[in-house]
Formats: C-alpha cells, sequence, structure tokens
C-alpha cells in the first residue's frame, strides 16, 4: 500500500509537481500516457501494484505481475459456499423485522473504520485509525497508523480533500507505531486539501501523551517542517480532576469542544504501555463514544465509559490466550465484551485484532446481540445496532474453512496444555526433570507457526 503511494508521490512531484489526490483521482485508461498541460514534456506512468521496470537486456516496464481484482468472481465464489446464501436471506429477514427507534435513526455519528488490525498493516486489515464524524462538516480521528490517509482515499476517492478539510482533531492514544505513525501524512495532506478547497489553514487540535511532541519536534528538525501543523493537548489535561494551568491548552480544550459540538472530551490512563491513554466523547445532543486504545481490561475505562452509547474495544486475542494477552497487555475478545458489559454499553465494537485473525476473529460464546466485530472500511450509525450482531452468521459462512483451521490450531493447543500439566504431575516428585519438561512445553505452546511471524504489539 505504502509503495503504490510513495511511487505515485515519486511520479508527480519529480515531473509534475501536481497534487497527489489529483493522480489519484484521475484515472488514465491507459496506463503510460503523457498528460496534458504538464510542464515538462516527460512522459508520466501511473504507479500500480507489482507494476515493474526493467533496465537490461531491454528498457521497459512489466505488467504481468499486476493483479487485477473482478468483484464478480469473488461474489460468485461466496454464493457457492455452504450455507452462505441461506444465512444472507436469514440476515435480510431479520434485519427488516427490527427496524431502528426512530430516535436512533440519526445518520450521525458516522463510525468508520480505517484500519482494524494489530501492529503491522495487512492487505485485510490496516493499522489503527477510526474515523467518526460527528456531523457532515466535522470529523475526527481516534488513532492514526501508518497508511491512515491511504485508507481514506481508498474510502472515499475522489472525496477524499472534503474530509480532509472536515478534520479538526486527532486522538493519538498512544505511541506505538501502529497508532500514530500515519499522523505526519495526515498533516501534509490536510494542508493540500485545504488550500485545494480554497479553506483557511488552522492547525490540527491533536490530543495525545505528551511524549508525542520529542518525536515531532525530531521530524520537525531532521526531516520536514511540521510543528505549525499542530496544536497539542496533553492527553492527561482532558483526564478527570486534571488542573489545566496552562491558559493556551484551556484555550485549545475550549476549541475542540466548541468546534466538535460536544459536550466532553475525556481520557483516562489504560493499561498498557506507560503513557497509554484511552478516551471518551459525550456530544452535546447525549450520545456518548468510549474508545479503548490498546489496553488489559481497565476499570478506569469502565468507570470513565459507564453507559456508553457505543464502545469500540481493542480484542487483539482469542479467548484461551489470556497468559499472551497479560504478556503484550492486550485484551481477547470475552474480556473486550466483559469491559463493554460492565460499562452498560448499549452496543460494543471490536477491533485491533492480531493479524493472525486478519480474515476474522474467533467467537466465542460471549458475543451477543449488542457486539459486533468492525472490517476496514465499515461504516456503523447507532441505527445500524440491532443489526451488525446478524451479520454474524453469514460471516461464519463465508470464513468456514478459516474458522475451522484456527479451530483446530485452538484443540492442538489446548492439548498441548493438557499434555504438558499431566506431566508436570506426574514428576511432581522429581523436581530436577520437572523444569525442562515445563520449559519444552512452553516452547511447542500456544503460538501458531504464523503468530510467532506476527506478534501483536
Ligand atoms: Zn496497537
Ligand atoms: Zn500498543
Amino acid at each position: 500500500m505504502r509503495t503504490v503511494h510513495q511511487s505515485t508521490t515519486f511520479v508527480v512531484t519529480r515531473f509534475k509537481r501536481s497534487s497527489i489526490s489529483s493522480t489519484l483521482a484521475s484515472s488514465p485508461l491507459s496506463p503510460l500516457s503523457t498528460e496534458e498541460g504538464s510542464a515538462l514534456s516527460v512522459p508520466t506512468v501511473r504507479g500500480e501494484c507489482l507494476l515493474k521496470y526493467q533496465l537490461r537486456p531491454r528498457r521497459e516496464w512489466q505488467r504481468d505481475s499486476i493483479i487485477t481484482c473482478n468483484p464478480e468472481e469473488f461474489i460468485a465464489e461466496a454464493l457457492e459456499l455452504p450455507n452462505f446464501q441461506e444465512s444472507v436471506q436469514e440476515y435480510r429477514k431479520s434485519a427488516q423485522d427490527i427496524p431502528a427507534p426512530a430516535e436512533k435513526r440519526s445518520n450521525y455519528p458516522e463510525i468508520i473504520f480505517l484500519g482494524t488490525g494489530s501492529a503491522i498493516p495487512m492487505k485485510i486489515r490496516n493499522v489503527s485509525s477510526t474515523l467518526v464524524n460527528i456531523s457532515p462538516e466535522k470529523s475526527l480521528l481516534l488513532d492514526c497508523g501508518e497508511g491512515t490517509f491511504g485508507q481514506l482515499c481508498r474510502h472515499y476517492g475522489e472525496q477524499v480533500d472534503q474530509i480532509l478539510g472536515n478534520l479538526v482533531a486527532v486522538f493519538v492514544s498512544h505511541l506505538h507505531a501502529d497508532h500514530h505513525t500515519g499522523l505526519l501524512n495526515i498533516l501534509l495532506q490536510r494542508e493540500r486539501a485545504l488550500a485545494s478547497l480554497g479553506k483557511p489553514f488552522l492547525p490540527l487540535l491533536v490530543v495525545a501523551p505528551t511524549q508525542l511532541r520529542p518525536w515531532l519536534h525530531q521530524y520537525h528538525n531532521q526531516c520536514q517542517e511540521v510543528l505549525h501543523h499542530i496544536s497539542m493537548i496533553p492527553a492527561k489535561c482532558l483526564s478527570q480532576g486534571a488542573k489545566v494551568s496552562d491558559p493556551v491548552v484551556e484555550r485549545l480544550i475550549r476549541s475542540l469542544l466548541k468546534t466538535c459540538d460536544l459536550e466532553e472530551f475525556q481520557t483516562c490512563l489504560v493499561r498498557h504501555c506507560k503513557h497509554a491513554f484511552g478516551c471518551a466523547l459525550v456530544h452535546t445532543s447525549g450520545w456518548k463514544v468510549v474508545y479503548s486504545g490498546d489496553t488489559m481490561p481497565c476499570e478506569a475505562l469502565v468507570q470513565m465509559g459507564k453507559d456508553a452509547t457505543l464502545l469500540i474495544h481493542e480484542a487483539t486475542l482469542e479467548d484461551g490466550l489470556e497468559e499472551e494477552a497479560i504478556e503484550k497487555t492486550h485484551s481477547t475478545t470475552s474480556q473486550a465484551i466483559g469491559v463493554g458489559m460492565r460499562m452498560n454499553a448499549e452496543f460494543i465494537m471490536l477491533n485491533h485484532f492480531s493479524q493472525r485473525y486478519a480474515k476474522i476473529p474467533l467467537f466465542s460464546p460471549d458475543f451477543n446481540e449488542k457486539v459486533g466485530i468492525a472490517f476496514d472500511h465499515m461504516k456503523v450509525c447507532f441505527g445500524d445496532f440491532p443489526t451488525v450482531p446478524k451479520l454474524i452468521p453469514p460471516l461464519k459462512a463465508l470464513f468456514a474453512g478459516d474458522i475451522e483451521e484456527m479451530e483446530e490450531r485452538r484443540e492442538r493447543r489446548e492439548l498441548r496444555l493438557v499434555r504438558a500439566a499431566l506431566l508436570s504431575q506426574e514428576q511432581a516428585g522429581s523436581p530436577e526433570v520437572r523444569e525442562p519438561q515445563q520449559k519444552r512445553a512452553h516452547m511447542d505452546g500456544p503460538q501458531s507457526p504464523q503468530s510467532k511471524k506476527v506478534k501483536a504489539q
């Protein structure tokens, strides 16, 4: 994903000095074209995934590796899967039967999941970022992992500048790369979008741990000037009972609340790395959206999020991997659901899945009519709450093969644990052999070959 943008940027800035969005928006019929109005008469080539240029023996563009997608083929393939068509029919019927209550039918806020995977970007799930469109004119981002701008382009196409122009604030939960490294590109693209829309440039409000500052300063001093893009509100200044002595920060907080029509923007420390925050947004119309960032089950989040309309909670790992979840300071699906239930949240959307569950996470018996799972580019409004959980049976039919594979892996892991426990019981009388046995059981332990490669952050 990144390669595409980089190569596109390179071609455009080097030869044409035009904007990225114009290249993304324009879709030349011929991939090799000399665009009119070019200042230099140099041919420009639109970048594509897996496009290659050969230098020897003959200079030429090679396109044989470029992948073409045919959505109709995918749909035909899905329709042939056992039970898929039936479960889609059932979903449609049940979705018609439960109209959303009138007061929830408003189209705003819209929650758009731009990145729902953990740690590293993969083709199915990008890293953390969620767009909250508070109204048609005001938006904010909850986290901003690498590639967030690319995801916005994919989601909005030619309308991406509009969204960047609407963007009022970004909340950065903590300083892990899957949550903040997309910020720089958002800042630069937003400046360009505002100029092309003819809107005045105002710095973006960024609510983040203060540790983001040295990172920004370093980038500013050594790479590119970015500091003028940001007005920073330290996340701790929004925690309950915090005293804000700096009048500048106080003014920024007032501006954040006023511009977004928020009654409250609260943060709390969560149980992840040092300086990791969750947040709760309370709108003047009464709705409350709570975002966990990365965390183990956290009582402070439960208290801050009491009676939330929507909780967006990380669910990095499957049930049964509680030890790994503690080691990596994340939550399992059931733990995340438990937090939402204790919070009395009206609805819970799970995200930030380990990339070992890129297609689909493993479901547990805790999933209920208040729980949905997020996918990249999924849009959820409050009126969708009754229907989102009903998507689970069609999803189970669609990904039956993958679920079976993951369940087999879980069964093998559980068997290994039982065997290891039995062995250690047997050897309880001979402590000198017990230790190496336990060690081996742990090494063979719960991780799949894939999970060894993809470590959740
Ligand atoms: Zn993360
Ligand atoms: Zn993290």
